[in-house]
């Protein structure tokens, strides 16, 4: 079904899963601007859900659509690679697998006609599991005239807008209030968990094969954070991040549209 905006803008976006063959082919002839969001399932902290990258991604997507149209394919759940690999929850997949389908899908878009792709990169690590394949990707893009814009929150603007995020504490945890405030509960950011109920297998503490600087202590309030603590976290903050990307990514997404064919 499409959206509309809620500035009452004539601006409409879609879900692609949910349309049908000739809707798809008007909206490349109309709108030719395809989004896919890049998460994973993964632990974020005691106070956000385990798919929060993907409905990150997702939200970030819905705000550019609502500005630009076009599509919003689903969430791309099944990623690897990062510093959670043994927490409770977490499904990392192998990075080989990972990175076949997006970079097939991605062609496939090509092929389809979309002349905008636009992938956030909800989980950062989707920046090393594509590396290996992302060259050639971008070769082909330009081959067709295709802008690809790649990225987490802190990068998807560079070189204009460019900032470091962190995993579940102050940086992610804004963006989560901001784009996603119904799934955000800092209450529960408190200390006196028992480790044996939160970690596979009720081991206490595989803490070694974690990556450094990430909270690994399931008894403290910042477990599975890595940066300034999470209870610091605003949607003012998440906005003033974002805002200056997403207003990057509407400018070249048109200048791209509107350009020299
Ligand atoms: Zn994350």
């Amino acid at each position: 079904m499409a959206r509309q905006t809620d500035t009452g803008s004539k601006i409409t976006w879609h879900r692609y899963e949910e349309l049908r063959p000739e809707q798809l082919r008007e909206i490349v002839q109309s709108r030719p601007i395809a989004f896919w969001p890049l998460g994973l399932l993964e632990h974020h902290g005691w106070h956000m859900p385990i798919g929060f990258d993907g409905i990150k991604a997702d939200r970030f997507c819905v705000q550019l659509a609502q500005r630009v149209g076009g599509v919003i394919l689903p969430v791309m759940w099944w990623g690897g690679s990062g510093g959670h690999g043994p927490f409770m929850w977490t499904h990392y997949q192998p990075e080989e697998a990972s990175r076949a389908i997006v970079a097939q899908t991605v062609r496939q878009l090509i092929r389809f006609g979309f002349k905008v792709i636009v992938l956030p990169f909800g989980h950062y690590p989707w920046d090393t599991v594509l590396a290996p394949v992302w060259g050639e990707i971008e070769q082909e893009a330009k081959a067709h005239g295709v802008l690809l814009l790649t990225g987490d929150e802190g990068t998807i603007g560079r070189p204009a807008v460019k900032f470091r995020g962190d995993h579940a504490a102050k940086e992610e945890t804004s963006f989560g209030l901001a784009l996603l405030p119904e799934f955000v509960d800092q209450s529960l950011l408190v200390d006196g968990r028992d480790p044996k109920d939160h970690w596979p297998d009720g081991d206490d503490s595989p803490a070694k094969s974690i990556y450094p600087g990430v909270c690994a202590d399931a008894r403290k309030a910042c477990f599975s954070q890595l940066g300034v603590d999470a209870r610091q976290a605003t949607a003012e903050h998440g906005w003033a991040r974002l805002d200056p990307v997403l207003d990057e990514l509407i400018r070249r997404i048109q200048a791209h549209l509107t350009g020299p064919a």
